[in-house]
């Protein structure tokens, strides 16, 4: 899954409050302060080590990181792991957005090997219209 940003994703998951899911300005702005303290002890961090970091440390603190842009050429629909006690998750994947593994359009639930869960769930982004729209 690429982490890009995709402004034009605004749908958000339903989370049971106080967790909340950043805009990506902020998830930038974290991440930036991430790299700048990285550089003042001169240390020189992957970027994916960096968003890594800033994911874990965020949602540590039940605050995650926004959407990513779904691949394309597989069902859209994300999910987002928000809490490993409940759902039963190692704790790694806490705040790793998955993407369900379906073919695009596909009904019932959604599976990525790892997660399966329905639009309604809690953490849960729908696909989009336009991946069924496209030619
Ligand atoms: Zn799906």
């Amino acid at each position: 899954m690429t982490q890009p940003t995709d402004p034009a994703r605004t749908d958000l998951p339903q989370l049971p409050p106080p967790l909340r899911v950043l805009t990506w300005p902020q998830y930038e702005a974290a991440y930036a302060r991430l790299t700048a303290a990285a550089h003042r002890y001169r240390l020189q961090l992957p970027g994916a080590a960096a968003a890594e970091m800033v994911t874990d440390a965020l949602s540590a603190a039940g605050v995650f990181p926004p959407a990513p842009a779904p691949e394309p050429d597989t069902c859209g629909a994300l999910y987002l792991p928000h809490d490993p006690q409940s759902q039963g998750f190692e704790p790694e994947l806490l705040g790793e957005w998955q993407q369900c593994a379906g073919e695009p359009g596909h009904g019932g639930r959604h599976d990525n090997g790892e997660f399966i869960w329905d639009d309604g769930m809690p953490g849960a982004v729908p696909a989009r219209a336009q991946a069924e729209a496209r030619p």
